[in-house]
């Protein structure tokens, strides 16, 4: 298996910088939902010449992700040229319980340093808690005493970089009120369907970099976007597939980004993205789809409609869509 940093096509893949000096490289292979094909999908993808791999402890893969990147260092993958994320899960969201958690993920996935660990949701959720919650199973969390314990983690070089995923504009603002270290990257819903400008904004203005996820827009249960007419008709201008258009409009818009495959095809069509670069005027089309409206909106995981605390989508997003 190659070493460098060139795809299977022989592109150069490119790199984003993070506030740590660190490099993110700007396709990654999302793991969620794929079970018992995460491994494969995985071994496939640093084949193919991905460096980044995106898990987490709640996707119930990592072992099987540790697996595909144990083969891949083994056959010559330098350790220190991937890019692991993952992240703490909701149940994990009290100080005590950071370091177990980080320490498993570690442990599953036969590693000894991750390179960006991130709170999965700013939601602290009961063990066991059900899809609506019931009453007292969503709890706040202790952001600060969390945010201590992911420094403590850096401080000891058991992580490179620390972040968050699925935050508002509010909880940005508390979060960098105490940090002392920073957040690196912000994990959102990002796609022409979601686009989530007011976000972005504000991380770029405080330098954090932002990976898009759901880039596809969720195929499945999510939004349809490769068969959306303008994505179509733009990869069909462009000679490339919709899958391609829609990961290089999260580059070109400055996001690194993660799509999911477990189709060896389709992982490699989608990095295959950096020779190339979509027409303004079809960026600025991407950027103008009607209907903007998230897909991953947390309310089966995280609102009780009668006993809250959070009653509502809005109650969740701060209110601020
Ligand atoms: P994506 O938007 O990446 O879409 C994945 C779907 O698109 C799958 O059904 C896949 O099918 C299909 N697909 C992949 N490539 C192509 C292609 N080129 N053409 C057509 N269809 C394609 O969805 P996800 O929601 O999985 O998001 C990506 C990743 O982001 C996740 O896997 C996870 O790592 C991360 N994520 C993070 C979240 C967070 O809260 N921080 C929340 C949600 C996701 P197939 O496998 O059959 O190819």
């Amino acid at each position: 298996m190659a070493q460098a940093t060139v795809t299977s096509h022989g592109e150069k893949m490119k790199t984003f910088r993070l506030l740590s000096g660190r490099a993110i490289p700007a396709v990654g292979i999302g793991t969620w939902k794929t079970g018992s094909e995460a491994e494969h999908a995985v071994y496939s993808a640093c084949g193919a010449g991905y460096r980044h791999i995106d898990t987490a402890a709640q996707y119930g893969v990592q072992p099987e992700v540790g697996r595909a990147i144990k083969r891949a260092v083994h056959e010559g993958v330098e350790r220190d040229s991937l890019f692991v994320t993952s992240k703490l899960w909701c149940t994990d969201l009290s100080p005590e319980r950071v370091r177990p958690a980080f320490e498993n993920t570690l442990r599953e996935l036969q590693l000894d340093y991750l390179d960006l660990f991130l709170i999965h949701w700013p939601f602290r959720l009961k063990e066991g808690a059900s899809r609506p919650p019931k009453a007292g199973e969503v709890m706040e969390f202790d952001m600060e005493g969390v945010w201590r314990e992911m420094e403590e983690l850096v401080k000891e070089k058991l992580v490179k970089d620390i972040g968050v995923c699925n935050f508002t504009i509010k909880k940005l603002n508390n979060l960098l009120g105490f940090a002392r270290i920073m957040p690196s990257v912000c994990q959102m819903e990002m796609h022409p369907g979601w686009r989530n400008d007011k976000m972005l904004e504000a991380c770029k203005n405080n330098r954090i970099h932002v990976t898009a996820y759901s880039p596809l827009g969720s195929q499945g249960h999510g939004r349809d976007l490769i068969h959306d007419p303008l994505v179509e008709k733009i990869a069909m201008k462009l000679n490339k597939s919709p899958g391609q258009v829609l990961v290089r409009w999260a580059i070109q818009r400055g996001t690194s980004t993660i799509p999911k495959s477990t189709h060896p095809d389709r992982i490699h069509e989608n990095l295959h993205v950096f020779d190339w670069d979509i027409p303004h005027q079809d960026f600025q089309a991407l950027c103008s789809l009607p209907d903007q409206k998230r897909v991953l909106d947390g309310e089966e995981l995280f609102v009780n409609k009668t006993d809250g605390p959070f009653k509502s989508e809005a109650d969740l997003w701060d209110h601020e869509d």
